[in-house]
């Protein structure tokens, strides 16, 4: 089957906070420029950058400083951060949300004085996260998207990526093999430079918060391109899902960051606060201290009616409750739980994946031609995400990858693609109609949850992930024989699930062969059998490819080492 082809100067995959950033700094820089947004979903309403609640992190305040971000990013991620990355993502999350709010027109909530209003959020030692009520990403990709569409930027909407093709001598991308979701029909689009920026998302765990549309694609396609992936063990857990009964869809939504920011207490099955018995900060603590506490409970078996925990704000102020989190109390209202005044039912989710592609500075990959930003990447958080670092990394690196495509283009031309890989590639796709129907995918996809949520989730240890290793690779075999009844390619679900199974399975894979390799506790990645977090001078994050193998890289530590701090410069 020969694909269409279309040809492009700047193919960007995704139209989340870091695709949209992109688009716009490599039109801005060279307006003669072809850029193409290819997207799964529909531009601005697709991705988790929408789902944006609590906010963005960025100095701003008088006493606070990028070198205070800086340090927080770092204790944060437990000295795995590659340091220089997370310098740019501070400094730079300055200029970014200055131009969100004086260029593309976003309104972010302000103070009496006129002042940027900044809100507390766990594990930071300052309030700087900027918000726009708990709504904030609904805020900035709807101004976002107006900015694209007033612009000559083209879009392929519904338009899923499923290959990274190299040039004919393989140093180089040439294109990207997609499918036209509306038909069914593939296209190979050719580009000078192509970023993939399609937002990682664990939704490979039985609870998580990412948006449907979010199966690992971008990680999956970098895996068979031969390009190293980093911290894939780092998976972030938010500590309150939403636990809105089995399969309703709302369960696992996350309930904001915020809520224990601002001192919503957690409680247990005989709703009596156990935080304070698991750490000093209590809920106040980081994401994954909170959600093995939670995950220790359950355990314990001191939980709700329904296997969870609950969150409690009324202690608060009922109506102060209701105002500062509107959105969140209309959407637990929305599931039948009153959030201002009585007890939700809430259990940790899969919510970002601090892994991804090693990247440079500029977001340029190994491959050439090849760009990468926001959740695809990888090295910006090291071993915990900081709420609120998630969002202004992806607007951070987006504005980052569209200006350095835009510089490197100048001197690149169209390649030729390696025509057996498109070939090999459309076949692949094709499998499953050539084979007898099966109906087994919803089973598929309960086991995957089941092991990711067991034996490679908030606690790990070696005979569970060894268990895990072998049931992957199973299900990878059981997902490769399945066959599609419905031979109408025309939005065929069926087929892009399991698509989606496969992108998911591969990536769950090599999440579970880092935590294998990584034989210590840090951040998100905990390891019953070694508990300790190991010497920090000695840090090293996994690195690791196709074939699975893991190499520990050692940690540059090129501003500041364990046990220094850049704030004894700071006035
Ligand atoms: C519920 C929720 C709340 C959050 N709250 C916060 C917060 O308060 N603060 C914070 O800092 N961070 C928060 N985050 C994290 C934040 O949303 C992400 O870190 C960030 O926005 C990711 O941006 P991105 O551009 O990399 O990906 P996304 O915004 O997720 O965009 C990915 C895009 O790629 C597309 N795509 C996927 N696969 C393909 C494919 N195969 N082909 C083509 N396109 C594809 C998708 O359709 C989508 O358009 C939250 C996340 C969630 C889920």
């Amino acid at each position: 089957m020969v694909p269409k082809t279309l040809d492009t100067d700047v193919l960007i995959l995704g139209s989340g906070g870091a695709g949209l950033f992109a688009a716009l700094h490599a039109h801005k820089a060279a307006p003669a420029l072809s850029i193409t947004v290819a997207v799964k979903g529909l531009l601005g309403k697709c991705g988790c950058t929408r789902m944006v609640q609590g906010g963005f992190n960025v100095a701003l305040a008088k006493g606070d400083s990028v070198e205070r971000h800086f340090m927080d990013t770092i204790e944060g991620g437990k000295w795995l951060p590659d340091q220089d990355l997370a310098w740019q993502l501070v400094r730079l999350a300055v200029e970014r949300i200055h131009e969100l709010e004086n260029e593309l027109g976003c309104f972010f909530d302000r103070n009496p004085d006129g002042t940027v209003h900044q809100k507390a959020f766990a594990g930071q030692t300052f309030d700087r996260t900027v918000h726009k009520g708990d709504l904030t990403g609904i805020e900035i990709i709807n101004r976002l998207a107006e900015q694209v569409w007033a612009r000559k930027i083209a879009r392929l909407e519904e338009h899923r990526a499923v290959e990274i093709i190299k040039s004919t001598n393989g140093d180089s991308v040439s294109g990207v093999l997609m499918i036209d979701m509306r038909t069914g029909e593939y296209l190979f689009v050719r580009a000078k430079a192509v970023l993939l920026a399609t937002g990682g998302g664990p939704t490979m765990y039985k609870y998580h918060t990412p948006s449907g549309d979010k199966s690992c694609d971008g990680l999956a396609m970098a895996l068979r391109a031969g390009l190293p992936l980093r911290d894939m063990e780092m998976v972030q857990f938010h500590p309150t899902g939403l636990l809105a009964g089995t399969h309703t869809r709302m369960t696992g939504t996350v309930l904001e960051e915020g809520l224990r920011g601002s001192g919503g207490y957690l409680l247990n099955g005989a709703k009596e606060r156990f935080m304070p018995g698991y750490d000093p900060k209590a809920e106040r603590a980081t994401r994954d201290v909170v959600s093995r506490a939670m995950f220790a409970e359950i355990r314990k078996g001191n939980t709700t009616p329904h296997g969870g925990l609950y969150i409690a704000m009324a202690h608060l102020g009922v109506e102060r409750v209701a105002k500062e989190f509107k959105g969140m109390v209309e959407r637990c209202a929305d599931c039948g739980f009153d959030l201002a005044g009585g007890l939700v039912e809430v259990v940790p989710t899969a919510h970002y994946m601090m892994g991804g592609v090693e990247f440079r500075g500029d977001c340029s990959t190994e491959l050439a031609g090849l760009f990468v930003a926001g959740e695809d990447s990888g090295g910006v958080h090291g071993a915990n995400r900081l709420g609120g670092n998630g969002v202004a990394n992806s607007t951070v690196f987006g504005a980052v990858a569209g200006d350095s495509i835009a510089a490197w283009v100048k001197n690149a031309s169209l390649r030729d693609p390696d025509r057996q890989a498109i070939d090999a590639a459309v076949a692949v796709c094709e499998s499953p109609f050539g084979k007898k129907t099966s109906s087994g995918l919803e089973a598929l996809r309960e086991s995957l949850y089941e092991i990711m949520w067991e034996k490679v989730g908030i606690m790990r240890d070696a005979a569970g992930l060894r268990e895990a290793a072998g049931e992957l690779a199973a299900l990878e075999t059981e997902l490769d024989a399945q066959g599609l009844g419905d031979h109408n390619r025309a939005f065929n679900l069926t087929w892009h699930d399991w698509m989606n199974l496969r992108s998911l399975v591969a990536v769950s894979r090599a999440i579970a062969a880092a935590a294998a390799a990584r034989q210590d506790s840090r951040g998100a990645h905990f390891r019953s059998d070694y508990p300790d977090t190991g010497p920090l001078e000695r840090s090293a994050f996994t690195s690791l490819r196709g074939d699975l193998v893991v190499t520990m890289k050692p940690v540059a530590f090129t501003r500041v080492r364990p046990g220094q701090t850049l704030l004894e410069n700071v006035a």
